[in-house]
């Protein structure tokens, strides 16, 4: 019998996960990103919606009083404004780490895309873009492209079995919470 899509999502995490820290190893002398540097969460991100569904299952795991205080920092004005993610806390740090989407695991590194190379501008501060592309070694690089594959077929198999959008606002995995 086949994993439920949940079951099956999280595989595809774990395995990007082991990935991403094997990029970010190869490219640790170039790279600055740290906790607390938050630019890539200074937006309203979504995500498929296989990816909301474990975020939401792993918020109601959280203790009564982060629930409240996510609940209330969905009324922040920036998180209104698509300014910030509502699981940004005040130190730059992530409030649902663990079960933050796939596209939050793979920024900063350079990753292969569609449209090519791309990586954070924070990072390779010293190298020109030419030289970025010629110096990172190839096993040291995620191919985006090919997650984005398999998490669209994960997806689907989800959306099949369970329904729902296709893609979702991440704050979407509030939603029924107990007021705080
Ligand atoms: S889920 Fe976490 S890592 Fe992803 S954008 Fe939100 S705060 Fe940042």
């Amino acid at each position: 019998m086949s994993p439920d899509p949940l079951t099956e999502y999280r595989a595809v995490r774990d395995r990007v996960d082991g990935f991403a820290a094997a990029a970010e190893e190869g490219q640790a002398a170039w790279l600055v990103c740290r906790r607390g540097c938050d630019g890539c969460c200074r937006l309203r991100r979504s995500a498929f919606g296989v990816e909301v569904e474990a975020l939401r299952a792993h918020v109601r795991t959280l203790p009564p009083s982060r629930q409240a205080t996510l609940k209330a920092r969905r009324a922040h004005p920036d998180v209104i404004a698509g300014d910030r993610c509502v699981f940004l806390d005040d130190a730059g740090a992530c409030d649902a780490y663990a079960a933050r989407p796939i596209i939050c695991r793979t920024h900063g590194p350079l990753v292969l895309t569609e449209e090519g190379a791309r990586w954070c501008g924070l990072n390779f501060a010293e190298l020109t873009d030419d030289e970025v592309v010629q110096r990172v070694p190839g096993a040291a690089v995620l191919d985006l492209t090919r997650v984005n594959t398999l998490l669209a077929v994960v997806a689907a198999r989800h959306r099949a079995a369970c329904g729902g959008p296709e893609r979702a606002p991440l704050d979407a995995a509030l939603d029924g919470l107990e007021a705080p």
